[in-house]
């Protein structure tokens, strides 16, 4: 999609501090990091939100998302969000799933 802000973070258009890739998905650091580590682990293929994650990319988005907690040394851890919709705080709309740590988490989120 050419409008979308992280697709053309994955064709390499814009810019990003990469820091895994796979198959199915790949992780860049969040331009406004909430937490030491902040990671946004997105799909290659453009899915709108949680609602619409398609079977065959469950497994692996959440495979990825172990292998960025390991690779940035917070699988002891780590928290994981994505915001389904505005209501929810969604801002870029392609999912993407925040991975965070290195800092203790409170509890309930805002
Ligand atoms: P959302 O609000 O949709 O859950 O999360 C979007 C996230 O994308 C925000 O945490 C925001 O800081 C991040 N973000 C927005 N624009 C960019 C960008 O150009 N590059 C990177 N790396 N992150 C971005
Ligand atoms: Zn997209």
């Amino acid at each position: 999609m050419d409008d979308c802000l992280f697709c053309r973070i994955i064709a390499g258009e814009i810019p990003a501090a990469k820091v895994y890739e796979d198959e199915h998905a790949i992780a860049f650091r969040d331009i406004d990091p909430k937490a030491p580590v902040h990671v946004l682990v997105v799909p290659r293929s453009h899915v709108d939100s949680i609602a619409d994650l398609p079977d065959t990319l469950a497994g692996p988005m959440l495979r990825a998302i172990q292998a960025v907690a390991a690779r940035e040394g917070v699988a002891e851890g780590f928290r994981v969000v994505t915001n389904h919709g505005p209501e929810a705080g969604q801002s870029v709309f392609h999912l993407h799933f925040h991975l965070l740590g290195g800092r203790r988490m409170a509890w309930p989120p805002g």
